[in-house]
């Protein structure tokens, strides 16, 4: 098994990363006036829901009645998908299932492939084995191709180029897509991209696309977007490929009803994302000849069987919790080392890929539990945290300041005598404190104020 998640597992530890990130002020500026912008804009389209409370509890509530059963919604979809003329297959990891994409598209003699937006793909590193196949990918969503050209990383889940402003943007334009002449405004931009795009729609002849969700009762795979160019990658080539993870199925086609009201006022705070496209299997005469379904589980199923930790797969995907979080505001997401970023990559990231690769991550966070109210399908991200450090600390991979302090609180506590002594010490203030293995711990945190006394000097007063 190659279960992979981008380059994660070669990534720095957190703290390492978000250090030397921590200096870029120019990036921190994009991340914090971007995030800012799309929770302001969220915040106001939930306060114009009445029953907003309600539909979290919908989505929540859909997700575990599919989790429970996702055995046989999986199989309900691929016979609705096969009767609609769709072919389904079933990739155990990453390498299996760039094998059968790159195979489907060679099967057509074909050397170029459009790709919608997808961090599926990102996550078995498609792009990087249609390369070694002699495959031309092309990036269609704005974002992902300003990532595309500009040789970068996502630092986004909705908005993979937020980390990049629009001069930044521009200049990388001016240098990769053979213009001399380019505005500055947005208008300018977006129009450059399009040009830059139209002719490989009309030309290249297999399309790729993720999906949002897939419903097992009719088979169909649904694409939610802003900017068309999903839609142009799903009807205009002949041969459509699409990947997901297997968790993206809903049971119902009327599930579709609960999630496409919560996803884009959650993720862009639109009311509806002005392209929803919703496609079952091949029409003749209407769309893509072909169409191939790879279901891919890459460590999911992992997840799945882990009863605290399972809801991590009710994930939509919105990254409202990216933009609500304190410590992904001041990093970014390139300091999480993964595709997946802010608070759900600090759950996913290691459980996908295995905790022994991603140590640091459960810890990327305050739990300060607002990631926990922004989610739209109401991911108990705080308690995943902790039940992952829980297992760390039972691997004996926990920080060492955290195993040091531990140790000596473990220590006092054994002995009457000894507690007494560090309560001594510790009435003494915060200097003994970092001199017993604490060190850093109080500069970031305030630390209560000391009671004068101990419990036991107070009793003996009484
Ligand atoms: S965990 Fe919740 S808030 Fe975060 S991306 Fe997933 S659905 Fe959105």
């Amino acid at each position: 098994m190659s279960i992979r998640i981008g380059e994660a597992a070669k990534a720095p530890a957190f703290p390492k990363a978000a250090k030397k990130l921590l200096d870029n002020t120019q990036l921190r500026r994009n991340v914090r006036r971007a995030t800012d912008t799309i929770r302001n804009k969220r915040a106001k389209v939930v306060d114009e829901m009445p029953d907003w409370e309600q539909l979290r509890t919908a989505g929540q509530q859909i997700k575990q009645r599919t989790l429970r059963n996702l055995d046989t919604y999986l199989e309900q979809f691929e016979a609705a998908c096969t009767a609609a003329g769709g072919k389904v297959h079933w990739a155990r990891d990453a390498d299996e299932a760039n094998a059968i994409i790159v195979g489907i598209v060679q099967s057509h003699g074909q050397q170029e492939v459009i790709k919608g937006k997808t961090m599926t793909s990102d996550e078995t590193r498609l792009n990087t084995a249609f390369e070694a196949a002699g495959i031309t990918p092309y990036e269609t969503d704005l974002a992902d191709l300003i990532i595309q050209l500009g040789k970068d990383k996502p630092s986004h889940i909705v908005v993979p180029a937020l980390h990049r402003n629009k001069s930044e943007i521009r200049q990388i334009f001016l240098d990769t897509m053979g213009i001399t002449e380019l505005g500055h405004r947005p208008e300018d931009l977006a129009a450059a991209a399009r040009t830059y795009l139209r002719d490989r729609f009309l030309r290249v002849k297999v399309g790729f696309s993720g999906a949002n969700f897939a419903v097992a009762e009719t088979g169909s795979v649904c694409v939610v977007e802003s900017e068309g160019n999903g839609r142009m990658c799903v009807t205009l080539p002949d041969v459509l490929i699409t990947m997901f993870g297997i968790e993206k199925i809903i049971p119902t086609f009327d599930d579709l009803e609960v999630y496409l009201q919560l996803l884009p006022r959650s993720a862009t705070g639109e009311r509806m994302n002005p392209y929803n496209s919703i496609w079952t299997g091949v029409t003749p005469g209407d769309g893509p000849k072909e169409f191939h379904v790879i279901l891919l589980d890459n460590g999911r199923t992992r997840i799945l069987a882990d009863e605290e930790s399972r809801e991590t797969l009710h994930c939509i995907r919105c990254a409202a919790c990216l933009n609500a979080c304190p410590v992904y505001r001041q990093t970014g997401g390139h300091a999480y080392g993964s595709i997946y970023s802010g608070p759900i990559g600090a759950i996913l990231t290691p459980q996908l890929q295995g905790m022994e690769h991603s140590t640091s991550l459960p810890y990327a966070s305050s739990l300060c539990g607002a990631c926990y109210e922004v989610c739209p399908v109401k991911i108990n991200i705080p308690e995943i945290l902790i039940h992952l450090r829980r297992k760390i600390v039972e691997s004996g991979g926990a920080p060492l300041t955290e195993r040091m302090g531990m140790s000596a609180a473990g220590f006092a506590m054994q002995d009457s005598g000894r507690l007494g002594t560090a309560q001594k010490l510790v009435q003494l203030g915060r200097a003994p404190l970092d001199a017993i293995g604490l060190p850093g711990w109080s500069t970031a945190r305030d630390l209560p104020d000391i009671p004068k006394q101990t419990f036991r000097e107070w009793w003996k007063q009484r």
